[in-house]
């Protein structure tokens, strides 16, 4: 096919992308140390300075959580510390989206090491089998932690910012109905001079 439409888009479909944002935000960050850094590149089999991506081999350009932050709109409770980060890069990272490491690295699922045909795949996985068993990770109970009140008054503002969104979204689409149908009834405008010149 020549041609695609482009799709208005809709702010309710940016729902999943706030969710993660909610759970993102409340995830401790612990800032690793030197040696830590240097224990966790050498059981990938990585040379200081000579970072890449682990899954792949590709220049890295981030480090990514190793285990999910977020599964079925729940927080997992995997924090952000070196033990649940691998050096990635972003072709791996948008392809594993969600998807538990190990079921994702040999699937067919797009640009995944395997469709791309990553040769060292076998020796990748034994090194990230490794990497899962040097730490028990950190798992928390965020309620727990910062207590129920705090944590249902978190949960009540997505709740709110959800339906925001979602009069919203009626407004919009009245809005762009009501565009669309003002412009139907003026005359399109005679093409300019020169363009058919
Ligand atoms: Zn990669």
């Amino acid at each position: 096919m020549d041609f695609d439409l482009p799709s208005p888009g809709s702010i309710k479909g940016r729902a999943s992308s706030i969710t993660a944002a909610f759970i993102q935000a409340i995830v401790p960050v612990l800032e690793p140390t030197p040696e830590e850094i240097a224990e966790a590149l050498q059981i990938l089999g990585m040379q200081s300075g000579q970072c890449v991506c682990a899954y792949c081999g590709d220049p890295r350009t981030e480090w990514d959580h190793f285990r999910p932050l977020v599964t079925a709109k729940q927080p997992t409770g995997y924090i952000t510390e070196i033990a649940n980060l691998v050096p990635a890069c972003g072709k791996c990272n948008q392809s594993e989206g969600g998807k538990y490491w190990k079921d994702w690295i040999s699937s067919n699922a797009k640009r995944s090491p395997k469709t791309r045909g990553v040769v060292d795949l076998a020796e990748r996985i034994h090194r990230l089998e490794q990497y899962e068993k040097w730490r028990v990770p950190r798992k928390v109970d965020f309620e727990a932690l910062v207590g129920a009140e705090l944590y249902s008054q978190h949960w009540a503002n997505w709740q709110q910012l959800l339906q925001l969104m979602e009069s919203a979204q009626q407004l919009a689409l009245h809005l762009r109905s009501a565009a669309a149908k003002a412009l139907a009834n003026k005359p399109m405008q005679a093409p300019c001079e020169d363009v058919r010149a």
